[in-house]
């Protein structure tokens, strides 16, 4: 699967916002889901790591599905070089291919303080 085709869809007709707890937008530290309408959406999907599917499995209404990775050779193949992370800035813990000690939210404001 090509860079960018892997990122979840939510289905807002299941999504209650965890009754204002927004547990997947709090848990993505890749800035991919935010809340609008008090439900999620996906507003930056090449933020989202090619095999991670951690948001999906801490909704507890079941609405954020993924392609199928049986489908996606490249993703099950990359999924092995996924290793996890705590940030050194907000210390939140994520899955990542590159070599970071921050998460995608923090990198801008370690690497552009004044912005
Ligand atoms: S975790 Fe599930 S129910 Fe909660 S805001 Fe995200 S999609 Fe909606
Ligand atoms: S938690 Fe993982 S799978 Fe979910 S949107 Fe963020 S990077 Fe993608």
């Amino acid at each position: 699967m090509s860079k960018g085709s892997w990122f979840p869809t939510i289905f807002s007709d299941n999504c209650d916002g965890c009754k204002g707890g927004y547990k997947c937008v709090a848990y993505c530290p890749n800035g991919v889901l935010e809340i609008r309408d008090d439900k999620a959406v996906i507003v930056n999907p090449l933020g989202c790591i090619d095999g991670c599917s951690a948001c999906a499995s801490i909704c507890p209404k079941d609405a954020i599905r993924f392609p199928s990775k049986e489908a996606s050779p490249s993703v099950t193949t990359k999924k092995s070089l996924l290793h996890r992370v705590v940030c050194g800035e907000c210390g939140k813990t994520f899955l990542t291919d590159r070599e970071t000690e921050y998460c995608f939210s923090c990198e801008d404001k370690v690497r552009k303080p004044f912005h």
